[in-house]
């Protein structure tokens, strides 16, 4: 089966046909998977509350974490969203099409299943054709989480989709690899200052520069959460991660250091999971080169691409992610990247990803603890 319900689509100039007939789909109430500039999305009608219910069934998804509508620019803004602030409005009019998301209050014509029964909706406009395209082909907003199954790392190709959800959605837009590799940024316009609940590729700086108010990021905004207003229902829950256990190693500073403390970690993974279970590294270009130059590399080294350069990292991330599982490895050490610009959503999602995390220093002394070097 797997495969039947994708179709390709030029990324650049999307065929008129299978538009046409995806938009059909979601008018009647199915589901189409597309991809956006950031992750491949899983979109139903916004305003039909069974197709949008649907997404949460597929899925696997809890009902009370809420979907992004997705619209073709600002003036969508209106079909979804009962008031937008001034600030909210300055922002948009400059990034979109673009992997900003918004949360503001919802009109009440936004079907609660969509919203998680919050009173607010989150909103964007995705810079991909396909999906501009689409929104347009349907004629409606388009409610759209990440397409991949609850839980899992999200998807970046179609064929990833289909590896998670194979043809339980009507159809599948496959247009090539996505540009980001992760989600767009959430920004909260409900709470003032407004609050970063999601990092992405759009940094606070970038926000900063165009409103003239800096959001509030996650640690600094943690204490305007109350256990009845937590700040993202989503946030409770683990996300992005694959089948086999990964172990994030923070804080590095220099590759010969990171080389070591990588090498610790796998030794002594394997060492717990015993009969000879494999354990892959990803890491940085520059340790695992100093892993080769120490003699520490032995194959399932795979890289995050440079340290300077956080983008790669993130169009790297959830395909590495997933390629530990098709290649059958039980676990996966994971170097931390600076939190810079797209670095802070890359630390972000490998932190959820993590089910353990050791600071350098903590990853060295492995090594001292027995485990051979
Ligand atoms: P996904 O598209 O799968 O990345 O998930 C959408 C994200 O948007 C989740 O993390 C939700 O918690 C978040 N989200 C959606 N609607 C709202 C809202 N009204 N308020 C806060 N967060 C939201
Ligand atoms: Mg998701």
């Amino acid at each position: 089966m797997k495969g039947e319900c994708l179709v390709k689509v030029d990324p650049e100039r999307p065929e008129r046909e299978a538009l046409e007939r995806a938009g059909d789909v979601l008018r009647r109430g199915g589901l189409v998977a597309f991809p956006t500039e950031t992750v491949y999305g899983l979109g139903a009608d916004a305003l039909n509350p069974g197709a949008s219910a649907r997404i949460f069934k597929v899925k696997g998804r809890p009902p009370d974490n809420p979907l992004i509508i997705h619209v073709e620019g600002p003036e969508g803004l209106w079909s979804v969203a009962s008031s937008v602030p001034e600030e909210a409005w300055r922002l948009v009019e400059r990034l979109w099409p673009g992997p900003l998301t918004i949360v503001v209050p919802k009109d009440p014509g936004v079907p609660s299943v969509v919203t998680g029964g919050l009173p607010t909706v989150a909103v964007r406009s995705p810079a991909h054709r396909v999906a501009l395209g689409l929104i347009e082909a349907a004629g409606v907003p388009v409610a759209a989480p990440s397409a991949n199954r609850s839980g899992r790392p999200s998807p970046v190709t179609a064929q990833d989709v289909a590896e998670d959800l194979d043809c339980e959605v009507d159809l599948i837009l496959d247009g090539g690899e996505t540009f980001f590799g992760v989600e767009s940024t959430i920004i909260d316009f409900t709470r003032d200052p407004p609050v970063v609940l999601r990092p992405g590729p759009i940094a606070p700086e970038d926000v900063e520069r165009i409103i003239g108010v800096r959001p509030l990021v996650p640690p600094e905004a943690r204490a305007l959460a109350t256990p009845e207003r937590p700040l993202a229902p989503g946030m409770k829950y683990r996300h992005y991660s694959p089948d086999a256990q990964l172990v994030l190693v923070e804080g590095s500073t220099n590759p010969r250091e990171a080389a070591w403390a990588l090498h610790c970690t796998r030794l002594w993974l394997e060492n717990e999971l015993g009969g000879g279970a494999a354990v892959a590294v990803l890491a940085s270009e520059e340790s695992i080169e100093e892993m080769r130059r120490l003699g520490l590399a032995r194959g399932g080294e795979w890289s995050l691409g440079p340290r300077r350069d956080p983008l790669i990292a993130a169009r790297r991330l959830y395909k590495l992610l997933r390629r530990l599982d098709r290649e059958g490895y039980r676990a996966g050490v994971v170097e931390g990247v600076v939190e810079e610009g797209i670095g802070l959503a890359v630390m972000n999602r490998l932190r959820k990803a993590a089910s353990r995390r050791l600071a350098i220093g903590e990853a060295l002394s492995l090594c001292r603890r027995g485990v051979r070097p």
